[in-house]
């Protein structure tokens, strides 16, 4: 650090508040260590083709801020890495980190891809849902960047003490590096932004809509992909029998009772679902069942009434069983007024409640801040700024304060950007 300049910002987690509160902050000349626990960088955000209200395309929108990120000299972005011990105070925090090596060279690679074909090892593909493959070397998707590929050593073969360096021989560009360790840092920072995001419910917890049960019945994220061009069907949308699906029922607050609050965005994701499938498939019949339609502001409720507009239903019921019924998925559902109904179709997609992260918990000790009695990390004035902690220079943004969109996400990495500029002067 040259004399005079400030002490560098900490920010955990690179996804969409992540990256926008990174790039504030190091176009204001300030250096950034941005923290990120994957391999890759985006966040849950590149999993979408597209994004509420206005159908924008969501690479579109991210990979140009995703590239500015990786080219911005004021941010060393540290990946596969998390924060292992904080203490200090505000302008002088000391911040322990634990960076697992990839066993790839950043800069030798040219993400060509060669070294993948040879790797004998095959798992489910986390990022694809599990609905897709991928090997022990790999990227997670087309277009994930940085576009070079991490080992996975839980998987690899030679981690688990066998011969093989097949990855090793296949890349002319001697980009594979198995002498890379992991390693221990310790950084000096003046600020700390939390950015790590959401993780959805658990749909494994229920057993009443046939969950892994039938396999016509996805998880809206599980959709997502396969809606995604970039996705395991290149944004085909198919049936287990090959078919196209001719009507789908989206459930939505699947895990609201359980949890206990309203994860907001839930409503808009399931009205992006079926303007999806409507594009894709004209003449697919779509129903959805809500308990509560949370759609504020005007641009949502103009999506709303177009969604409506091209013939979709709403159905305002608890949906109490999903089953079988020969080729088609038969839902049980009871509506206001206490009558149960049936309806069959082919496909059901379930939309879950949105939960804080499972590590929250463990980075909330180690930063000495409150989380709020869901588990999300909490505010310190919730009625003032949804962005300030109890502890002075430590900042929240996005869906680490609670479940929110990507507007309001983006709104909330600039205000905690903000908030360090102006403690800084
Ligand atoms: S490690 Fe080598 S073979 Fe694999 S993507 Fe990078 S350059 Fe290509
Ligand atoms: S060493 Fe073998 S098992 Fe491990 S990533 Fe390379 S090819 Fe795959």
């Amino acid at each position: 650090m040259n004399k005079g300049q400030k002490v560098p910002v900490l920010v955990i987690g690179a996804g969409i508040a992540g990256i926008e509160a990174s790039l504030l902050l190091a176009n204001s000349g300030r250096n950034v260590y941005l923290v990120e626990r994957t391999s890759y960088i985006g966040g849950n955000v590149i999993k979408f083709e597209e994004v509420f209200p206005n159908m924008d395309c969501a690479t579109c929108m991210v990979a140009p801020k995703q590239q500015e990120l990786l080219a911005n000299e004021n941010i060393k972005l540290l990946m596969l890495s998390q924060v292992e011990a904080i203490s200090g105070s505000f302008g002088d925090f000391s911040v322990k980190i634990k960076k697992r090596a990839r066993y790839v060279d950043l800069e030798n690679c040219i993400g060509c891809s060669a070294c993948f074909d040879p790797c004998p090892v095959e798992v489910d593909n986390e990022f694809e849902e599990g609905l897709s493959k991928r090997k022990a070397i790999y990227i997670p998707c087309a277009g994930a960047l940085p576009n070079v590929p991490a080992i996975d050593t839980e998987n690899c073969l030679r981690f688990k003490g066998q011969e093989c360096q097949a990855c090793q021989e296949a890349c002319i560009f001697e980009a594979v590096d198995f002498t890379q360790q992991d390693e221990e840092l310790e950084l000096k920072v003046e600020a700390i932004v939390v950015a790590t995001g959401f993780k959805s419910f658990d749909l494994s917890k229920t057993t009443q809509y046939g969950y892994k049960k039938f396999s016509d019945v996805y998880s809206a994220m599980e959709i997502e992909r396969i809606c995604a061009s970039n996705g395991p069907t290149q944004g085909q949308i198919f049936l287990q029998s090959g078919e196209s699906p001719k009507s789908v029922a989206i459930i939505h607050c699947v895990g609201r009772e359980e949890k206990g609050y309203c994860s907001s965005i839930c409503c808009m994701a399931s009205l992006k679902l079926s303007h999806f499938f409507k594009k894709k498939l004209p003449e697919v019949k779509i129903t959805q069942f809500y308990s509560d339609l949370c759609i504020p502001g005007k641009a949502y409720q103009k999506f709303y009434e177009e969604v409506k507009e091209s013939k979709v239903d709403f159905i305002r019921a608890r949906v109490t069983e999903v089953s079988q019924s020969g080729k088609e998925l038969a839902i049980k559902y009871k509506t206001e007024d206490g009558k149960e109904s049936t309806l069959t179709v082919d496909m059901v997609i379930l939309n879950p409640a949105l939960e804080p992260r499972a590590d929250s918990a463990k980075l909330a000790e180690l930063l000495n801040i409150p989380q709020d009695k869901d588990g999300f990390f909490s505010e310190k004035e919730p009625d003032l700024t949804s962005v300030a902690t109890i502890q002075e220079g430590i900042f929240i943004a996005g869906c680490a304060q609670g479940p929110k969109d990507i507007a309001e996400t983006v709104a909330e990495a600039e205000a905690a950007a903000g908030a360090i500029l102006s403690l800084s002067r």
